[in-house]
């Protein structure tokens, strides 16, 4: 535990130095892509219904949510059973203008918990051999619960595509529960649309792979599918065949987007090596605990070292950092159980949204993108999972990009080793004095960039004129001088 507190640390550190470091990576040159404005607003027309109806205690507050969307509810099943997921069918009104929709809502698992145990379930082959799926009905299963990591390390179908089991399985029991109805509707000229949240959209995944087979399409646009938040959960043949149907969601440093047997290997193994640097640091921390109960009575003084300080080189960050050079580079990567880890990815087209400086940005990137592959240890990887905390990004980043001015540059962490509103080291407040604390007392002020103390940037305030709507850290000048002041400061370029 202790470990992945300063895992975290050091993962905010490490983006606290680079602040560019996001943007870059959603380049050009790393093969991403600025979404078309209408694909993200259908992105967000669908995400309330997948994050917000379909997540509703009782069917009547489902069908009242759907309702003030502008739909009508006609079926909600909200209770869910093993690999039966809860889920709710909406229209278009008949009377709608456009196109007529259908849109199958599949909600995901309640708890986090659930969630990590389902995906962990081997994948099998997809789509499902049908004489296999009746014959397995029941509770026949859970023996191969017992041998499921062995069951990573190969699949057993040779001739082509599979899937994570417990979707795959779900997908195909709401798929037989829904098809009839799905296809009369499209007769009748209804586009189909599938979504999800989490466990969900790796199942509308899997569910428009169905369809896709099934039903007589003239055109893409007949069936659609929009996954939020959805977990690798199917072999690179499904996920490419989807992308001329769905687009999936990624919300910043979500874990569950980035769980896969290769990712939580190497997590582990990494977490492994940095257990003696995060003991040394906890350490650090102690003593310091110690050292301030023994002088209690004294009140917190402050260190002024206001100097020669301006444009410097953080010598607590290079420290930190190197650090983790040293333990990732120092020790040989052994290739352990690597051998024949099977993959599995993000269907769809993907966007993934991701902060600049402060805002939320959007990107359509590649499947194998970097940053998607691996598991990011920050701050959000838990928070940027839940359903309304995609919805609220995506509001978010429309508003950003309607915004009259761009973010503030921001004062990289290891540019400065004192605050700049008060010039004292970082944590001159806390406790705690271990690098990794100090790496976690440096914040950056939405409104103006500059690297800023935690009591020094104690205000919240929202910021239009950069499209945040929300209330944001801002330092103690900008929250005194108001915005009005501040939009003056964009052109006084004093740091750069
Ligand atoms: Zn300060
Ligand atoms: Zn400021």
């Amino acid at each position: 535990m202790a470990c992945l507190y300063y895992q975290l640390a050091i993962g905010r550190a490490e983006r606290g130095c680079d602040p560019d470091q996001q943007r870059r990576a959603h380049g050009a040159d790393s093969g991403c892509s600025e979404p078309p404005t209408t694909l993200l607003k259908e992105v967000t027309r669908f995400a309330s219904l997948a994050c917000s109806a379909v997540y509703q205690e009782r069917e009547e507050e489902c069908q009242r949510v759907a309702a003030s969307l502008g739909w009508h509810t006609i079926v909600a099943e909200l209770d869910s059973h093993p690999e039966k997921p809860a889920f709710a069918l909406f229209a278009s009104p008949i009377q709608a203008q456009g196109a007529k929709e259908v849109v199958l809502a599949i909600r995901g698992t309640k708890t986090l918990h659930d969630l990590v145990t389902d995906i962990r379930v081997a994948p099998i082959t997809f789509p499902l051999d049908v004489t296999a799926v009746s014959g397995d009905e029941g509770e026949g299963e859970d023996g191969e619960d017992a041998s499921r990591d062995a069951y990573w390390m190969k699949v057993d179908s040779d001739n082509g595509t599979y899937a994570c089991g417990g979707m795959a399985r779900a997908s195909e029991w709401l798929f037989s529960q829904m098809y009839p109805l799905l296809a009369d509707l499209h007769s009748q000229g209804y586009q189909v649309v599938v979504v999800g949240h989490s466990l969900g959209a790796s199942v509308a995944a899997l569910v428009t792979v169905l369809l896709q087979q099934k039903l007589p399409l003239t055109s893409p646009t007949e069936l659609r599918a929009y996954g939020y938040s959805c977990p690798n959960c199917c072999c690179v043949g499904l996920a490419s065949q989807l992308e001329e149907h769905m687009v999936s969601v990624v919300l910043g440093d979500d874990f569950v987007c980035r769980l896969s047997p290769s990712s939580v290997q190497s997590q582990l193994r990494h977490l492994e090596k940095h257990r003696h640097e995060a003991y040394g640091q906890l350490e650090h921390d102690w003593d310091s605990l110690v050292q301030r109960a023994t002088e209690l009575w004294k009140p917190k003084h402050r260190v002024h070292s206001v100097g020669e300080e301006t444009g410097g080189v953080s010598v607590v960050m290079s420290s930190l950092l190197g650090k983790r050079d040293w333990v990732e580079k120092g020790e040989a990567e052994e290739p352990m159980m690597d051998r024949e880890l099977v993959e599995i990815w993000i269907p769809g087209r993907i966007l993934h949204i991701y902060y600049h400086h402060g805002v939320s940005r959007v990107a359509e990137v590649p499947r194998g993108h970097p940053s998607l592959r691996s598991l990011a240890l920050q701050g959000t990887m838990l928070s940027d999972h839940f359903a309304r905390n995609v919805l609220s990004a995506l509001k978010a980043v429309q508003l950003v990009h309607q915004a009259p001015d761009t973010p503030p540059v921001w004062t990289p962490f290891d540019a400065r080793d004192t605050c700049q509103r008060c010039a004292n080291a970082f944590s001159w407040h806390s406790t705690f004095t271990s690098e990794t604390s100090e790496a976690r007392a440096r914040h950056n002020c939405r409104n103006c960039g500059d690297l800023v103390c935690g009591p020094c940037s104690a205000h919240r305030q929202a910021i239009p004129r950069l499209g945040l709507s929300e209330p944001a850290r801002v330092c103690i000048k900008c929250h005194l001088q108001g915005s009005s002041t501040v939009l003056v400061r964009s052109g006084d370029g004093a740091d750069d």
